[in-house]
């Protein structure tokens, strides 16, 4: 039977440390966070956030704007943050009206300031084993991973789904620790060879938003299962993967909710703290 791999006491482990790097800054750190209307979905994010980033002695800067605020204004908005030497760190709450692009957005907020990790330049450090600000999800499944002592050296890593804040930056995170990665995505399970990967990763992270894609019995024994998928069925939430059966086989397992989820608004205030650092250099 596998352990349960629970975000939240490594969560609250992290927390000690970021609260040790806020006590060192010269000035509190500021986390602007841009909220377009008042979609419930962006509120609750809003919410858990902005208590998180209290707890750390971070302040967190709401800035609300109207529902039918222009691309251009919005635009315009997140270049004011930047040139502002108060503001650490800026993210835009999802989702965005229909109207705005949020790709298009997210692009103008200063590498420096890109606590969500999604700027190019961000992107480009994680190629080169250089990443301060590392894509939320991505850096959460990184310290599950880790925080079971793991050594990813030469192990094989099946990563089913390859979207640009969790497949690919976490490929590369895991390349830089030497496993040996496959990337499997909707074009694996259009070939049919879904299953014969899955069956052969010693760490299996799954993040596709597809309940039951990945079956129990296709499991390793002993795998190490880290499973990013958020469903609903019957109102109830659950992974990509069929729980019950594999966590007979795995030696880890997330579950969901309960894994990935708790850790991510922790990196985001990691990131907002070493933004912050390099800015108060
Ligand atoms: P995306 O929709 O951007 O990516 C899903 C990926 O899965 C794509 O690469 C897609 O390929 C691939 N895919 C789709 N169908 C299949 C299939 N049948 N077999 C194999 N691969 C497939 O989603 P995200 O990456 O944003 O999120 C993935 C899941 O993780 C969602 O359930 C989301 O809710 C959850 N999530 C959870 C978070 C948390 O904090 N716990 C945070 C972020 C996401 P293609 O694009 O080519 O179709």
């Amino acid at each position: 039977m596998a352990k349960l791999l629970e975000g939240k006491p490594l969560a609250e482990k992290i927390k000690e440390g970021i609260k040790l790097e806020v006590a060192a800054l010269k000035n509190k750190p500021v986390l602007a966070s841009i909220l377009v209307g008042d979609n419930p979905g962006a509120l609750a994010y809003v919410k858990s956030q902005s208590k998180a980033a209290e707890n750390l002695g971070i302040e967190y800067r709401l800035q609300n704007l109207p529902q039918d605020i222009t691309e251009d204004a919005l635009i315009e908005f997140v270049r004011k943050l930047n040139s502002d030497n108060s503001v650490n760190g800026i993210i835009i709450q999802m989702p965005l009206p229909p109207a705005i692009d949020y790709k298009k957005i997210s692009q103008f907020i200063s590498a420096d300031k890109d606590i969500e990790g999604m700027h190019p330049a961000n992107i480009g450090k994680i190629l080169f084993g250089k990443a301060k600000l590392i894509p939320c999800t991505a850096a959460s499944a990184m310290e599950l991973i880790t925080s079971t002592g793991i050594d990813l050296y030469g192990k094989e890593v099946v990563i089913v789904g390859h979207s640009e804040i969790v497949g690919k930056p976490l490929a590369l995170l895991l390349l830089d620790k030497f496993a040996t990665v496959t990337v499997a995505h909707i074009g694996t399970s259009k070939a049919g060879k879904l299953e014969e990967h899955v069956r052969r990763a010693e760490v299996l992270v799954v993040a596709v938003g597809k309940a039951g894609l990945i079956k129990g019995d296709w499991i390793k024994e002993g795998a190490l299962v880290i499973d990013i998928g958020i469903n609903r069925v019957n109102e109830k939430i659950v992974g990509d993967v069929e729980f019950e059966v594999a966590e007979k086989r795995a030696s880890f397992i997330t579950p969901v909710p309960g894994g990935v989820g708790p850790l991510t608004v922790t990196m985001l205030m990691r990131n907002l703290v070493a933004a912050a650092k390099s800015q108060q250099r």
